[in-house]
């Protein structure tokens, strides 16, 4: 999941009208075409791969292209390690998100968007909630999916509220833009049980302090998730390349 929202001030909302998208299928078509835009960019820039490139490969990771990770490429469940470098887990990582992304269709998008400040907007979804949804976030996806991608929708996809609390409009390409979250979204779908050379790569959202999360838990805030990513590039950690938070980072450019 990306994007949980937890004590975010309530008072002196102001909600930007002209910034709610009134035409879900729009915002995703728009979404999917740029998403194809910025992967092929990086593709190319992993091909490039001159000067320029790897400084900024660096800069986003921590890491540089020619470190040699320890990557699981588990068969049935069963570990199989594979040394691979991280300029090579990136372009994988490319091939995956792809791949999926060629499967998506407007279809594989569930709108759950609702605003609490207003709660009879004509943009709120009608669609139930399962228990335990939150009430406004990004967007998440079930990781263990392994055919028929969904990619669940909520409020903040459209635009976050920012720190003078009003809700603004958000962008398709740059940071924590529609791209960047669906990046992050596509990245947590593992890999495929049998075929592991298929399927999604199988990040996790890493906690604020840079540790692993723990199965099925997620204790850090929005703030939180941003700061274990920063963290987990000082220190040169080669977990980067597993946390989705990481991930999108490479993808928050504008093409
Ligand atoms: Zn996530």
């Amino acid at each position: 999941m990306k994007d949980k929202t937890k004590g975010k001030p309530s008072k002196n909302k102001t909600i930007i009208n002209q910034c709610k998208i009134n035409d879900f299928k729009v915002m995703i078509k728009e979404t999917l075409d740029a998403i194809g835009k910025v992967l092929d960019q990086r593709n190319l820039d992993l091909k490039t791969w001159g000067e320029k490139e790897q400084d900024e490969f660096y800069m986003i990771f921590g890491s540089k292209g020619e470190r040699i990770l320890d990557i699981d490429m588990p068969i049935r469940g069963v570990s199989d390690i594979h040394k691979i470098t991280a300029r090579e887990v990136m372009q994988d990582c490319i091939r995956r998100l792809t791949w999926i992304k060629n499967q998506l269709t407007l279809d594989s998008f569930v709108n759950l968007i609702y605003d609490p400040d207003n709660p009879s907007d004509s943009t709120n979804s009608t669609l139930s909630r399962a228990a335990g949804t939150p009430k406004t976030f990004a967007a998440f996806v079930k990781p263990s999916q392994q055919t028929d991608f969904k990619v669940y929708i909520g409020i903040n996809f459209t635009g976050r509220i920012n720190d003078r609390n009003v809700r603004t409009c958000g962008a398709v390409m740059g940071i924590d833009s529609r791209v960047a979250t669906l990046c992050h979204e596509l990245s947590h779908f593992e890999k495929n049980f049998v075929d592991p050379t298929s399927g999604g790569m199988g990040t996790l959202d890493y906690e604020s302090d840079g540790s692993k999360p723990l199965p099925n838990q997620d204790n850090s805030s929005y703030e939180g998730h941003l700061a274990g990513a920063d963290k987990l590039v000082r220190s040169g950690d080669k977990n980067v390349f597993n946390n989705a938070y990481n991930i999108e980072r490479y993808f928050q450019i504008e093409v």
